[in-house]
Order: C-alpha cells, then sequence, then structure tokens
C-alpha cells in the first residue's frame, strides 16, 4: 500500500475512534498501532512520526497541555463566558437530567428508552379514578358552573374534599392518597375532559404549592399542622408569587419581608413586616392559608451579617390581619377562583417561613424544585386528557353530523383536522405517560417539564381549534348543549400560566437544556468559577477537552449521517418504525454539534439570540416527543391498528424538527457557516414528508368508527353512558348511526329512492308499516333521530336569560 493509504487508515481511525467516543489515550493507541504497522510492512518513515507526535503531544501529554492549551483557554472562556445570576445558577441546579441527557448526548440508548417501565396504577389508584373522578365528573353541570354560579356547586366542593382530590400528593402518614405523578396524571387528565373549571381545581393544590413544598421543605411542626389539614380539605392552599411588575421575571418581585421584632399573641417575637402586591392567584378568594413568595431582608441583622437574605417561602393564614384577600379575576370566562392577594406591612413570626428562619432566602430554589415536577404533571395532563376528549368528540361529532348527504367526517378537508387531533391526542398522551414515569423515578426534570409544558399546551390549542372547526356553529353556541366552547376559550391560560410559552420556548428550553443535560457544560461553568486556580485548571483541564473529544465524534456522527442517510444506524426493531430511530439519531448528533458550534461561535450571547436558541430547543424537543411515542407504541404491544397514529406523529415531530433544523441553519449569525452546515447537515432538505392524506384517512376513519384503536385513543376519559352525559350522548349515538346506516339502506332500497338520512322516526313508522324491517330495527331508527337530532341541536335563550346571567 502506498504511504497516502497508510496515513488514511490512521486519519480513518481515529474518526472511528471519536465516532465511538473512545477516550483519547485509546485512540492514539489505535492511531498509533496503526503507524506501526505502516512503518513495519509499509513505507511510512520517521516524518509521519514526527507529524503523529507533534499534533498527538498537546492532547496526550498533560505537561505540554495544560500550561500551552488549557491555561489560555481558561483564560479565554472567563472572559467571554458572563457570569450566571444566582437565580439562574439556581433555576439551573434545582433539575435532575434524564432522557434529555441522552438526547443531548448525540447518541441516544434505545435499549435503555425501552428498559424504563411503563406507568402503571395500583388498585387503590385505579378504584379511585373508577370511582370518585368518575362520580364528580357525573356531578358537573358544565353550563351551571361557568354560566350561572361562576363556581363549582357546594355539593362539588363538599366531594373533593371527602375524597381528598386535593392531597394526591401528600403522603400517607399525613392522610393523602400519595398517588403516584402518573396516577395524578390521569386523574387530571379526565377532570380535563369534563370541565376546565374542575381540573385547574383540584391541579393547582396537587402542583406547586403549600402541599409540596410543605412536604420538601416544612418543619416538623409545620407539617404535623398544615398536612392533615390539606388531606382533609379543611385547609384550602393557594400559592401567590406574580405581582403586576414581576410576571415571566418572577425573581424580578418587588414584595418585602423586613426582619424585625413585633408583637404576636401578647408577647415579643422575632418576625417580619410583610408588603406585596400579588395578582392571578389560583384558589386565592377561596384559600385559607396563602403560600407567599417575597424577597426578605434583615437590615438590622438580626438574622446574622447578610442585609439581604432573597427570596423567601412563607404559610400566611387568610384570616392574619391586614391581609386582603378575596376578590376575583374572571379568567377568559372559565370561572375557578383566581384573584389578588395584597398586604401592606403585616407582622408574622418568622416561623411562618416554610421550613422555618434556616429557609429564609432559599425560596427561589425551593420553588425551582417543585416546579420541574409539577410542570410535569398538570398542564401537560390537562392538555392531553383536553386533546383525547377532542378526539373522541369529534370523530363521533363528525360522522353523525352530515351536510351534502355525507357524513362531514368523510370530507376530505375535514380528514385533514380529524387526523390532526387524532395524531396529536396519541403523542401527547404518549409524553404524559413518558414524563410522569420519570417524576416516579425520583427525577426532578426541569428541562422535560419545560417541553411538556410548552409542546402540549400549545398541541392542545391547534387540537381545540381543529375540534371547533370540524363542529362549525355548534362549537359555537354556548349553552348546556356545548362541550367544546369553553375548553376553547380558556386555552390561552394553560399557555399562559407556569411560565408563559412564549418564554418557554425561547429562553427556557434550550437556555436550561444545554447548561444542565451538555455533558461537560455545566462542568466547564463550575470549574471556571472555582477560587482555587490549580483546582480550576484541572478541573476545566478536562471538562474541555472531554468536551472537545465530544464535539469532534458529533462532527464526525453528523457527517456519517449525511453520507449515509442513518441507514446504518441501529435500531431497536425492524419493523416499520425503525426508520424513526436511525433519524433520531442522527438528529441528536445534528442537535450536539450545533450547540457546541453555537455555543463556541456566540458564547454568551447565544442567550439573547433567543429565536435561534428557540430552535435548537425545538430539535431537543421534537426527539424528546418522538421518543415518547415511540415507547408508547412498544409498551402498548405495537399494534398493528394504532399504527397511523404513530405515522402520523412521528412524520410530524420529523418534519417540523428538520424545518427548525433549517431554519436554524438560514439564520446562523455567520452566514457562510449557515450555508456550509447545512450542506453538510441536511443538503437535500427535509428527509421525511409530512404525514400523507392516505395516513391522514386511516385516521379519521379509526376516529369515526368504534374500534381498539379508538378505544385505546380515548382510555381513561369520562365516556359514561349514563343519561345527561354529553359525551356519552355523542359514543351511544356514533353507534346508533353506524348500527342504523345499513338499515336505512335497505329501506332505501326496497322503496327504490334515495333518502336523506334525516327524520329516521317517520322512516321507521313507514318501513314498519310497510313490512320492510322489524320492531327492534324500526326502534333503533327512532333511537337514533333522538341522538342525532340532541347532538346537532345547539341552545338558544329568551333574551333576559342571557343578561348578567353571572351573579
Ligand atoms: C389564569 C391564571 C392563573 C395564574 N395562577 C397563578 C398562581 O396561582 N400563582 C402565581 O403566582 N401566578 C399565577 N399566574 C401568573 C402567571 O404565572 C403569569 O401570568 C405568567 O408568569 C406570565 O406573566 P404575565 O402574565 O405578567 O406576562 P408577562 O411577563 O408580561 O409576559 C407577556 C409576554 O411576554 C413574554 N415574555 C416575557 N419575557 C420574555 C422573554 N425573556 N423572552 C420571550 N418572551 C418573553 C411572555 O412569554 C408572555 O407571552 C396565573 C396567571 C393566570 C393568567
Amino acid at each position: 500500500m502506498s504511504d497516502f493509504i497508510w496515513v488514511l487508515l490512521v486519519i480513518l481511525s481515529l474518526c472511528v475512534a471519536a465516532y465511538q467516543r473512545l477516550p483519547l489515550m485509546n485512540a492514539i493507541i489505535v492511531a498509533g498501532g496503526i503507524l506501526l504497522v505502516g512503518t513495519i510492512f509499509g513505507s511510512l518513515g520517521l516524518l509521519s512520526w514526527l507529524v503523529f507526535i507533534v499534533v498527538m503531544a498537546p492532547f496526550a501529554v498533560p505537561s505540554i497541555r495544560i500550561p500551552y492549551l488549557t491555561k489560555p483557554m481558561l483564560a479565554f472562556y472567563r472572559k467571554v463566558m458572563p457570569e450566571m445570576s444566582t437565580t439562574e445558577q439556581e433555576a439551573i441546579d434545582a433539575g435532575t437530567v434524564w432522557w434529555d441527557g441522552e438526547i443531548f448526548s448525540g447518541r441516544p440508548d434505545w435499549q435503555k428508552l425501552h428498559a424504563i417501565p411503563m406507568g402503571r396504577l395500583t388498585p387503590e389508584e385505579q378504584a379511585f379514578l373508577d370511582g370518585p373522578v368518575d362520580k364528580v365528573c357525573s356531578m358537573i353541570d358544565e353550563w351551571q358552573v361557568n354560566h350561572k354560579d361562576a363556581d363549582l356547586p357546594s355539593e362539588v366542593w363538599a366531594y373533593l374534599k371527602e375524597h381528598k382530590f386535593f392531597a394526591m400528593i401528600i403522603k400517607k402518614e399525613y392522610g393523602g392518597l400519595e398517588f403516584s405523578a402518573f396516577a395524578q396524571s390521569r386523574v387530571i387528565q379526565k377532570l380535563a375532559g369534563t370541565s376546565a373549571v374542575l381540573s385547574s381545581t383540584v391541579g393547582v393544590p396537587n402542583s406547586l404549592g403549600p402541599g409540596e413544598l410543605l412536604q420538601h421543605y416544612g418543619t416538623e411542626a409545620q407539617k404535623n399542622h398544615y398536612l392533615p389539614r390539606l388531606a382533609s380539605g379543611d385547609e384550602i392552599p393557594c400559592f401567590a408569587l406574580t405581582s403586576p411588575e414581576a410576571g415571566s421575571d418572577a425573581g424580578a418581585i418587588p414584595d418585602q419581608g423586613i426582619v424585625c421584632k413585633g408583637e404576636w399573641e401578647g408577647e415579643e417575637v422575632l418576625g417580619m413586616r410583610l408588603t406585596f402586591d400579588k395578582r392571578y392567584i389560583t384558589l386565592a378568594p377561596v384559600a385559607t392559608v396563602i403560600g407567599l413568595a417575597f424577597k426578605l431582608y434583615d437590615p438590622d441583622g438580626l438574622l446574622g451579617s447578610k442585609k439581604e437574605l432573597g427570596i423567601t417561602c412563607a404559610l400566611i393564614p387568610h384570616d392574619t390581619k391586614g391581609l386582603d384577600v378575596g376578590r376575583r379575576h374572571f379568567p377568559l370566562n372559565t370561572p375557578f377562583q383566581n384573584g389578588p392577594v395584597r398586604g401592606n406591612d403585616i407582622f408574622v413570626p418568622l416561623d411562618y417561613i416554610i421550613g422555618g428562619a434556616d429557609m429564609a432566602g432559599k425560596g427561589w430554589r425551593m420553588l425551582m424544585e417543585c416546579l420541574s415536577v409539577g410542570r410535569c404533571i398538570t398542564l401537560p395532563s390537562t392538555s392531553a386528557g383536553g386533546a383525547k376528549s377532542c378526539a373522541m368528540s369529534t370523530g363521533a361529532y363528525a360522522r353523525i353530523r352530515r351536510q351534502f348527504k355525507l357524513p362531514i367526517g368523510h370530507m376530505e378537508g375535514v380528514e385533514e383536522m380529524l387526523a390532526r387531533i387524532g395524531g396529536n391526542a396519541y403523542m401527547m398522551d404518549a409524553v404524559t405517560r413518558f414524563s410522569t414515569v420519570g417524576v416516579d423515578l425520583g427525577e426532578k426534570p426541569s428541562v422535560i417539564s419545560a417541553i411538556c409544558k410548552y409542546h402540549l399546551t400549545e398541541r392542545s390549542r391547534v387540537t381545540v381549534n381543529d375540534a371547533m372547526d370540524v363542529h362549525g356553529g355548534k362549537g359555537i353556541m354556548l349553552g348546556p348543549n356545548n362541550y367544546l366552547g369553553r375548553g376553547y376559550q380558556g386555552m390561552p391560560i394553560s399557555i399562559t400560566v407556569e411560565g408563559a410559552n412564549i418564554l418557554t420556548r425561547n429562553m427556557m428550553i434550550f437556555g436550561q437544556g444545554a447548561m444542565r443535560c451538555h455533558p461537560f457544560v455545566l462542568d466547564e461553568i463550575k470549574a471556571a468559577a472555582l477560587s482555587d486556580e490549580q483546582e480550576a485548571i484541572k478541573a476545566f483541564d478536562k471538562a474541555v477537552f472531554g468536551h472537545i473529544g465530544f464535539a469532534l465524534a458529533n462532527a464526525y456522527r453528523s457527517i456519517w449521517f449525511t453520507l449515509t442517510g442513518g441507514y446504518f444506524h441501529q435500531s431497536p426493531f425492524k419493523d416499520s418504525t425503525a426508520r424513526y430511530y436511525q433519524l433520531l439519531q442522527g438528529y441528536s448528533a445534528n442537535l450536539a454539534l450545533l450547540t457546541d458550534l453555537s455555543m463556541g461561535i456566540l458564547g454568551g450571547t447565544l442567550k439573547r439570540r433567543e429565536r435561534l436558541s428557540a430552535r435548537l430547543g425545538d430539535l431537543l424537543s421534537y426527539i424528546y416527543l418522538a421518543s415518547a411515542t415511540l415507547k408508547r407504541f412498544d409498551e402498548e404491544g405495537r399494534q398493528h391498528e394504532d399504527l397511523p397514529l404513530l405515522h402520523w406523529a412521528m412524520q410530524d415531530l420529523i418534519y417540523n424538527l428538520e424545518t427548525a433544523l433549517m431554519d436554524f441553519l438560514d439564520n446562523f449569525p455567520v452566514k457562510w457557516l449557515g450555508l456550509v452546515l447545512k450542506l453538510k447537515l441536511i443538503p437535500f432538505g427535509h428527509r421525511v414528508s409530512k404525514p400523507s392524506d392516505a395516513t391522514e384517512h386511516a385516521i379519521a376513519r379509526l376516529l369515526q368508527q368504534p374500534g381498539t384503536a379508538r378505544t385505546r385513543l380515548g382510555q381513561g376519559q369520562y365516556l359514561t353512558r349514563e343519561p345527561g352525559s354529553l359525551p356519552g350522548e355523542l359514543e351511544q349515538t356514533l353507534e346508533d348511526v353506524l348500527a342504523a346506516e345499513p338499515v336505512f339502506d335497505n329501506i332505501c332500497r326496497a322503496l327504490g329512492e334515495k333518502r336523506s338520512f334525516t327524520q329516521l322516526d317517520q322512516l321507521a313508522e313507514e318501513a314498519l308499516a310497510k313490512d320492510l324491517i322489524s320492531e327492534a330495527e324500526a326502534e333503533l331508527l327512532k333511537r337514533t333521530e333522538k341522538g342525532r337530532a340532541k347532538i346537532i341541536a345547539v341552545d338558544d335563550f329568551a333574551p333576559e336569560e342571557l343578561v348578567a346571567a353571572i351573579r
């Protein structure tokens, strides 16, 4: 072999070593070995060895590497990287890394994904879902709640308390239900499909709030006092963080507490004077205990030398003197309890601080930790539950409602909407299952919870819009017969709360993901911040060279992906899902590569380039959502009938991912590099097409026809056939229509004329008189007509009924 071939082999061995992520020394040994063979059997000589040593020595020999590479790199790093604020640092420290870390690795391990256990309900949790949850759903009259009372009826409040709906997160030792996150998610899903007021009322105390904070950080006395009372519903909690001047920028709250001495129950005690103005606080008007976040100051040094202690959380009983609470906001006609809380110079003892005086100033960290769990559960589950209910109701309605002598669901334009509703519902349920299992495994997945919150609420918005379009005027006319309009009206609420969506997509997902999930970035930041210079150099050396190897590996993996289309990537299955695993593997390498390049080129300014950050976050998010979807398909036994739903979700996610990737590269600040990267990473544009018309047709049909795939899609929703249950009536009428159609066709054939599928009761009489059908068939036609007329009916009112209906 010629020298050129031997040199090529050496370079190739280094590429393969990098691709396989071999440690640096192992890679050098392999390359050196090939060089040796080339020297013995070929004609490689001294020059080759000299070049090899000059290139490799700085990496392999610490005494060369550290002074000449590591130290200047550390100095440069410190110059370009902005310091992290305490709130940013605490937000990043609060979470843990789970499947998001695998995605950032550039090489997700699919065996690991499928080895994660699936979510299961205990018999007790299942009984709760089948019993009290069904019961409370049956007690809700949405029109009464939303339009007339602007509140849940008192018997529903009492039932929720009695059955401990507010205590799903509270441990059994305090009298709570201590349900898994997975079970909580199933409860919220079912409630959300029935009533947004109900699901928010139950969701909030089980999410971020006094219960969660007390269990993690409360003193024994606080836990023993409050937790049993919260579990029994004797206390209703709320949590007040947001103020008029600090919404998204919650760390900037102007609300304050001043440590001082004061009189409390006849004695002089150490306490705080609190002044605050909070708004938008869910459950505040009915809360008996208010979790309050404020900044604590100790100007007289009563607690120590620190004057500004920072954000602190305390529990304030609602009857505390001077507390102004009880007024209500009116959130988009979805009248769950929500309102302002204000206080001016209220004195309370220090032991009102959650966790006592020791926890003064640690409130932000507490909130971030709890939020990283809560955001995985309540809003994503509300969104998934809403989407599943939309899929069931819209599928049934589209089959029942006819225009142009056809069910509207058989029209291609409507099929597009139905497919999007079905595909999204399938994916969203997959994501809530997977993510809540992560929480149950002990994770505090802050990045994943941001992904879930943003993407599921956005998909929910798309779904409810589609459902409204398919329902036409039926969705628009509010009244007791409308099961959609209120969900549509209230949709922006979930977009806004717990971190508004624009902020979540543009700042949080990638911003925190890159710091938290990247295998080396956080180590570099920590190393650079060390005060001991020797320690800093040692730690930085380890992190930065690990990082360089990681970046090289992802560059090789990305190029390999482009050259081969990913067809050589391993997939755990050999069926029609294999391609998705291969593509996701490649895009994970692209994400890791682009993360490093962007951070390397833009440094600290990447944080301000929100739109670039958002698109990298999209890559991360779509791989996460796709992983969860593939996992669901496998957990449910790889059901053939579910394939259209799976294919729709995967193709939609990967298509969107590719769009985000191309948009990112088109807008990369270094134009020529963006172009080069586009040619290298995605030279021919989309690798995956949008879901085809045939796939969408299959989903549309699946939604309109009872069957196992449809049942799985709506699994866990409140669809009982009890009289008065609108979802139940839809299901029953769907079945009746499908059963009545062949009878109707037979009659038309016998009469020799094509009638319209209306006035079936009259047709039944006529056919019975002519002996064309049996009594049972006539009964079916009459029942179908009754159900059909009820389903397409909308409400009307005397004018005065609509005037100021909410007292
Ligand atoms: C119905 C409801 C219930 C709520 N319940 C509670 C509760 O129980 N307790 C509580 O403490 N709070 C609660 N909130 C408050 C909620 O968390 C805030 O509304 C939310 O944080 C957004 O703040 P804001 O409405 O002031 O919007 P702003 O902060 O004014 O934001 C307006 C827009 O700007 C965007 N934006 C802001 N900063 C950035 C950025 N850096 N990059 C990109 N976009 C950005 C936001 O995404 C948003 O779209 C509730 C709110 C509502 C509406």
